[in-house]
């Protein structure tokens, strides 16, 4: 929706009118600001009124296609939000954790997005409170505020108020919303990175006895955590079959574990229920626990790297004709067998810092203490980006996009390369 607003505002529309899927009305942020704005941030806000209305209103409008008066109202400024963070202290490196996190604003009631989510955080809590002695690393509990009507501005104030701290120190973060919901019964479109795939996988066919299938996250959620580099699995969890969904006629929504009430005044307790909250809690509080208590990060960069590749050699056939990526193909390949290596016996503290150059230039075009628009966000982004522009934009604009694309890979890579030497001469000695 905000790439929709910012696109009509440029071809000069006076306002617009969203006529929705069906009889309910969606409520949908349409800033692409993530979180509160910086000085950049105030002139990408829409200038635009913006309003929805439901089909048949939608369908009446478009017949008389007549002149429309839009009236909104707008209602902006820095205010003071609850942000809600607990703390349990792990054993053996307290100042490493991982984050749960999930957010405690909702539209309207909001049952199924996000009152189940916080319910869970809030039982991981009790469960993990209970089994601290077992946690080798620290776990954080957030619920943020200011998810819908900040867009993720509670999120997005933790990474910048807590950006050295997380970037240092954030093993993994695990985002919460929507279990727990009617007809919610499988599992198939999990958020996870490359490097975190197996883990979740697995997580899920442990506590939940289902298989899991996802993909990596979209630019949404409370994900706040890219431009720092930081590793990430699970958003939604489970969701109605797809199955059932085509056999009731509904579309495809945003959360609610995929009921239509999602974002709707009928978000309300008939929503949730209660044998899949109770799963879905389990499988929270297993994974995170896992993530603490195990003696490795759930961390597995081979895969990253190979999700990298395979993109990249997608990009590298429009750009190859325009800029040397030579070498760049070769510091994968170099990088390839170092990941390897390193993850026979893999050292946790150096999974960090392998992970945080490669998250970054994959999910991020922004720089680390920044965050990118609420807008899609392709893995390798500046790659993507110099592809798509081959045809459209000028040779020579296409060729600087591509360099600095290819520039920025290719430190990356050597970022992890060196961190992987040096990993292997202390192993050696
Ligand atoms: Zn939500």
């Amino acid at each position: 929706m905000p790439a929709r607003v910012a696109e009509l505002e440029r071809r000069g529309a006076l306002g617009a009118v969203f006529i929705q899927p069906g009889e309910r009305i969606h409520e949908g942020i349409c800033t692409p600001v993530w979180g509160s704005p910086d000085t950049s941030g105030l002139g990408r806000e829409p200038r635009i009124p913006v309003v929805s209305v439901n089909r048949p209103d939608g369908n009446e409008l478009v017949e008389r296609l007549g002149t429309a008066t839009i009236e909104t109202e707008l209602d902006t400024a820095w205010r003071r939000i609850p942000v809600v963070v607990a703390e349990l202290r792990g054993r053996s490196e307290p100042e490493r954790f991982v984050l749960l996190h999930g957010h405690l604003d909702s539209w309207h009631v909001g049952v199924g997005d996000n009152a189940t989510g916080d319910a869970t955080l809030l039982e991981v809590a009790r469960v993990l409170g209970a089994a601290r002695d077992s946690l080798e690393r620290s776990v954080r509990i957030a619920w943020w505020s200011g998810h819908s009507h900040g867009r993720y501005a509670g999120s997005a104030w933790y990474a910048a108020e807590h950006a050295l701290d997380i970037e240092q120190n954030c093993v993994v973060h695990v985002n919460c919303d929507s279990p727990g919901c009617r007809d919610a019964t499988v599992y198939e479109d999990v958020y996870w990175m490359a490097e975190t795939e197996d883990f979740a996988k697995r997580c899920v066919r442990d506590f939940t006895g289902l298989e899991a299938r996802g993909r990596q996250p979209l630019r949404a959620g409370d994900i706040s955590f890219n431009n720092l580099g930081v590793s990430t699995f699970f958003m939604l969890s489970s969701t109605m079959p797809d199955s059932l969904r085509r056999e009731r006629g509904l579309y495809a929504v945003g959360g609610c574990g995929g009921n239509i009430e999602w974002h709707t005044e009928a978000d309300t307790l008939e929503i949730a229920d209660r044998d899949n909250l109770l799963r879905d809690m389990r499988l929270y509080a297993g994974a995170v626990h896992r993530a603490a208590a195990e003696d490795r990060y759930p961390l597995d960069f081979r895969a990253t790297v190979r999700q990298l590749r395979t993109v990249f050699e997608f990009h590298a056939h429009e750009l190859d004709k325009l800029v040397d990526l030579g070498r760049a193909r070769s510091l994968l390949d170099d990088v390839e067998t170092a990941t390897k290596r390193f993850h026979d016996s893999p050292r946790n503290a150096s999974m960090l810092e392998i992970g945080r150059p490669l998250i970054r230039v994959l999910y991020a075009r922004e720089g680390p203490y920044r965050q990118d628009p609420a807008l899609e966000v392709p893995l390798l982004p500046d790659f993507a980006r110099a592809a798509a522009a081959v045809g459209h934009a000028p040779d020579g604009a296409v060729r600087m996009e591509a360099l600095r694309a290819r520039n920025r890979l290719e430190s990356a890579l050597l970022a992890v390369s060196r961190i992987l030497s040096h990993e292997r001469s202390v192993s050696r000695t």
